[in-house]
């Protein structure tokens, strides 16, 4: 759900909310981890004259706004938040593509202790983890169990 703060938000700064921003940032609330090309699709439901410039345009605004923040799930294009949900990191699983989102607060002892050594202040949430989720794993497993039962059986 997208909150109505960002509408003076917008005014008290100097800038008009077009309906064009609006659908932005309301495809953003809505969609979740989207890329500006599925920012688009949902944005051309209501307007259909936007093109991919206008929505890239508007993303750079919002985010210079604070509004919205972005994050690399992976190789392709980044993906959009609304800045005050974005206090997690992403777990992708590789096998899946499943985004979990786990609280910042998991890797607080590794963000501790980069503090202490480097005086390093790490964003945890701009980059994807890579990995295997639960699901993933258990079939990995019962996979590698199957393989080696049929080739004991094949002999
Ligand atoms: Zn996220
Ligand atoms: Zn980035
Ligand atoms: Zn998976």
């Amino acid at each position: 759900m997208v909150s109505t703060d960002w509408q003076k938000e917008l005014r008290e700064r100097g800038y008009r909310l077009t309906p064009q921003r609006q659908l932005v940032l309301e495809a953003v609330g809505t969609l979740e981890h989207a890329t500006p090309d599925d920012i688009l699709c949902q944005v051309r439901r209501t307007a259909s004259g936007v093109n991919i410039s206008t929505v890239y345009r508007t993303l750079e605004l919002l985010e210079e706004l604070g509004l919205v923040s972005h994050a690399h799930l992976g190789h392709g294009a980044p993906t959009y938040h609304l800045a005050d949900r974005h206090h997690h990191m992403h777990l992708v699983c590789r096998d899946c593509g499943t985004v979990l989102e786990a609280d910042v607060s998991v890797a607080a002892a590794l963000t501790d202790k980069l503090r202490g050594s480097f005086g390093f202040e790490t964003d945890m949430k701009h980059f994807a983890i890579f990995g295997r989720c639960a699901d993933c794993s258990r079939k990995a497993a019962e996979g590698t169990a199957a393989g080696r039962a049929a080739g004991t059986g094949a002999r």
